[in-house]
């Protein structure tokens, strides 16, 4: 990798102590899920503030159609429990973390109840109970869902009007955190904050004990993509340059069924659709999934995805559809009242046309490391969701996981963060009360070196990135391209991550290129098929590669990833080709 991106520290120049100065005992970045519920559970133990760089609910937890994968063992026997355990990790292709899968799986239930108190409206069944919808790589019903296909939103109400109720939690709405703040620059520091950019109030540094980052997952950095404009990575790229570790970035989900209206925006056809009985066909309305995989339209979305795209080059066809016409009249628009909206405005009645869809970048699965307690591998940093890598999804996420996810692993960092609170005792992350947090800034000082070299298209640069990332990091990968990507990377990396932007349009392009390069690196150095990771060059799964790779600025430029094994399950990680091999 080259120095400027490895040396970079900070995207700006700054001296802290000439900035205003804002005091809390935990910071939490990103208001979606993840950061709703970390925020809340930080409440309890002290002080937070809660930044994020939009609306509050501009979030891909927002946008999530299908649900929440949970089994409530009132109404469920624990084999039950089992088998969604099961179905997370044969989903991983042996790359999950068995006791984390445990943990957030068994944990679905208490999480679920409290929303329930909090208000959350899923839909009901027949006996009042909530509903459960199948979904993808799920054998049984499980996943919870709310106004048909308004999951996210309504989790998103829940969890926000507590937030606003909350008086510990302070919100900053259109606030970009730019970079963490670390008492060292070399990686052994704390983090003790993070300077923001507000239009109105300008640089801030806000002081913390403990740091959460929610900042979600960077869909944005594909042509064609599920997320919503604020999934530019930014937290992950933050706690890159602040040294923290990074874990198998080259794991990204590619979800098969994104309507395809060309000229249009991208926009999710949820899962769902096909759980309740949609199929996939080409335009002679062949049901292709059927003879590729046993639960056809239903197989993982690995396997789905690069069944389209197989079939696509087979066909020379631009996109395939889902069939929902022989639903049950008005079923389509009572369950998917969103998505029925979505068709209408570009004329399609799904009870008579088939719906054009084609795979799109959906689930970021590499993130910032975390262990079991949300936290980093720098003291004062928790990450959580989208943003973190906690060993759940492994090689590939079980559909409606990462909602869960989000509500156990954001509860978990919120919790955790008051470890760093300093007792009587001195301990916590050892910055000496907030005498001592303002004390470190006096010494974080970011100078930044003028650059002579020309500049580049900025908007030219995100939509070629963008491109170049989705026709050769996409869902099948070839050594040789992936090489050919590095370089141009590295080329626009040259150019930009030298120069000093004063907006988030800048530092979205910047963090942007940090990400894809690291997706780029993780991905070439992976000499093996696994999971949502297929490279026609190596279309073996490899069991020397059952490790997860982290990546860390402090690693040389030559050297390899530090590799953690992976407890895995043994079985689900043999020598596979995949497609026949373990993914459900
Ligand atoms: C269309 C769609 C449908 C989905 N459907 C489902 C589903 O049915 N079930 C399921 O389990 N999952 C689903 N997912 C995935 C799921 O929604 C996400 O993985 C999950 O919501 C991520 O939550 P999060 O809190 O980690 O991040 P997000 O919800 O993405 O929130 C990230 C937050 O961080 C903020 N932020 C980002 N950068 C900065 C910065 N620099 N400074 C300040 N703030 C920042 C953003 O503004 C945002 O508030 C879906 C995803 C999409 C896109």
């Amino acid at each position: 990798m080259h120095a400027q991106f490895q040396n970079r520290r900070y995207l700006i120049p700054f001296r802290a102590r000439l900035l205003p100065q804002i005091f809390c005992d935990t910071l939490v970045i990103g208001s979606g899920v993840a950061g709703l519920r970390a925020a809340l559970a930080a409440s309890e133990h002290g002080e937070v503030i809660l930044v994020t760089k939009s609306d509050v609910d501009r979030s891909a937890t927002t946008w999530a159609q299908g649900g929440v994968a949970a089994v409530l063992e009132t109404t469920d026997t624990d084999d039950a429990v089992e088998s969604h355990i099961q179905d997370t990790l044969t989903a991983g292709c042996g790359l999950c973390s068995p006791s984390v899968v445990e943990q957030v799986v068994r944990s679905a239930r208490p999480r679920i109840e409290e929303l329930l108190s909090w208000g959350m409206q899923f839909d009901l069944d027949e006996n009042g109970r909530p509903a459960r919808a199948r979904e993808g790589g799920h054998r049984d019903h499980r996943v919870l869902h709310a106004g048909g296909d308004a999951t996210g939103k309504e989790v998103v109400r829940c969890l926000s009007s507590r937030v606003c109720d909350a008086p510990a939690i302070r919100i900053f709405d259109h606030c970009f955190a730019l970079d963490l703040l670390t008492t060292s620059d070399s990686g052994n520091g704390s983090v003790v904050g993070a300077i923001t950019h507000h239009p109105k109030y300008g640089l801030q540094v806000i002081w913390a004990y403990a740091t959460i980052i929610a900042t979600g997952g960077s869909g944005q950095a594909y042509r064609e993509t599920t997320n919503p404009p604020v999934c530019t990575g930014d937290g992950v790229a933050m706690a890159y340059r602040a040294g923290a570790a990074l874990a198998d970035m080259a794991f990204v989900q590619f979800h098969p069924t994104t309507l395809y209206v060309a000229g249009s925006e991208r926009a999710l056809i949820s899962e769902a659709v096909r759980g309740e009985g949609a199929y996939l066909v080409d335009r002679r309305e062949n049901r292709f999934m059927v003879g590729r995989h046993e639960m056809a339209e239903l197989a993982p979305r690995d396997v789905v995805s690069r069944s389209i795209i197989e079939h696509l080059v087979e066909t020379g066809e631009t996109n395939v559809f889902l069939d929902a016409r022989h639903f049950k009249p008005g079923f389509f628009q009572k369950r998917f009242p969103g998505i029925s909206q979505k068709l209408a405005q570009f004329g399609i009645d799904p009870a008579d046309d088939l719906i054009p869809v084609n795979p799109g970048a959906h689930y970021t699965i590499g993130g910032i490391w975390v262990d079991d307690a949300a936290r980093s591998t720098i003291n004062g940093l928790y990450a959580c969701g989208e943003s973190s890598c906690s060993g759940l999804h492994g090689g590939n996420r079980l559909a409606s996981n990462s909602l869960l996810e989000g509500l156990v692993y954001g509860e978990l960092a919120g919790r955790m963060s008051a470890e760093c609170r300093p007792t009587v005792n001195g301990n916590g992350n050892g910055n000496g009360g907030r005498a001592g947090l303002s004390e470190s800034s006096k010494q974080i000082i970011s100078d930044i070196p003028l650059s002579d070299r020309g500049e580049l298209d900025l908007h030219d640069v995100r939509s070629s990135l963008r491109s170049v990332m989705w026709r050769h990091l996409g869902i099948v990968r070839d050594g040789p391209l992936m090489d050919d990507v590095r370089e141009m990377i590295e080329f626009w990396r040259r150019y930009t991550l030298d120069k000093i932007f004063d907006d988030p349009k800048g530092w979205e392009v910047q963090n942007m290129l940090y990400v894809c390069s690291l997706i780029c690196e993780s991905a070439r150095w992976r000499r093996e098929s696994r999971g949502t990771h297929t490279r026609a060059d190596e279309p073996a799964r490899r069991s020397d590669f059952c490790v997860h790779d982290l990546w860390s600025r402090m690693q040389r430029p030559e050297d390899a990833p530090a590799c953690v094994p992976c407890a895995g399950d043994a079985a689900a990680d043999s020598d596979a080709v995949v497609g026949q091999g373990h993914e459900g």
